[in-house]
């Protein structure tokens, strides 16, 4: 990744905070959102300190001109977008759907949904003046299967694998690459929120996996930087299991 410049939202923490780091290791000039300033700015410093390149971008990733800024600001800074990883989400948990709201259903799709498609259209537009680039975003194995989280997570996440096919398969002459994670139980702070709330449901989770354990969030980040790298240079419109077997049983 020497040299490429890639955005990351939801950098502020759990997976996207992984892949900062892992990413700026491998040599990414990395471009960090997500709407909480101050760990934004605090990982961004880590990353120049120790010796990478960093810039934060504070944004909603719901709003296309918060987008549009973070798009433009890697193209100011470091004259080029070469990859970006869409990985700001936020959960729904698993009431039945007739007890959920509108805005239950709206918080989620917002985020998930409109989030991603905000991502690629500015990513993609920036991309196309370039010859090219990759685009991972993070769905769920809740984007394969009904996994007992809320009703409008698991549709949002579908919705997410059905962007990037749509996507991969628009702009595949054009060598845009686009790929889905299809990410398991990882240990971040949403999922903390998550034991929280529904104290054991991890015992859930771990029923259907054959690695019964959380992912460490750099264990996500490792598949993210694979399919943003030239190492997956024949893989578009994929969606990457990374979730310990859960898919599989
Ligand atoms: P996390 O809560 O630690 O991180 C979520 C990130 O998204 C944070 O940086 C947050 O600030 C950002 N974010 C949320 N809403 C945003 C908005 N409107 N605009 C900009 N940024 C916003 O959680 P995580 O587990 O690291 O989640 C990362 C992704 O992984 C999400 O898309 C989530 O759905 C997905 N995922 C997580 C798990 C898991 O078990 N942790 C499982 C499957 C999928």
């Amino acid at each position: 990744m020497d040299g490429r410049v890639v955005m990351i939202t939801g950098a502020s923490s759990g997976i996207g905070a992984a892949a900062a780091r892992l990413f700026a290791e491998h040599g990414a000039r990395v471009v960090l959102t997500a709407r909480r300033h101050e760990q934004l700015g605090s990982l961004a410093e880590e990353i120049e300190s120790g010796g990478g390149r960093a810039v934060a971008v504070p944004a909603d990733v719901r709003r296309g001109e918060d987008v549009a800024r973070v798009v433009e600001t890697a193209v100011d800074r470091f004259g080029r977008l070469d990859a970006a990883f869409n990985n700001a989400g936020r959960t729904a948990l698993g009431q039945d759907l007739h007890e959920m709201s509108d805005d239950d259903y709206d918080a989620v799709m917002d985020v998930n949904v409109r989030g991603v498609w905000n991502c690629m259209r500015h990513q993609i537009r920036a991309m196309l003046t370039t010859g090219g680039g990759a685009i991972v975003n993070t769905a769920s194995v809740a984007g394969l299967i009904a996994t007992g989280v809320g009703a409008p997570y698991v549709a949002s996440k579908h919705a997410v694998i059905g962007l990037t096919k749509a996507a991969a398969a628009s702009y595949g002459d054009r060598d845009i690459r686009v790929n889905a994670l299809a990410v398991g139980s990882t240990l971040t702070e949403m999922m903390e929120s998550v034991i929280e709330q529904l104290p054991g449901v991890e015992q859930t989770f771990f029923a259907r996996a054959i690695q019964k354990r959380f992912a460490a969030p750099v264990e996500v980040a490792r598949a993210a930087l694979w399919l943003c790298s030239d190492a997956s240079s024949f893989v578009t419109g994929a969606t990457l299991p990374v979730e310990g077997g859960t898919l599989a049983v």
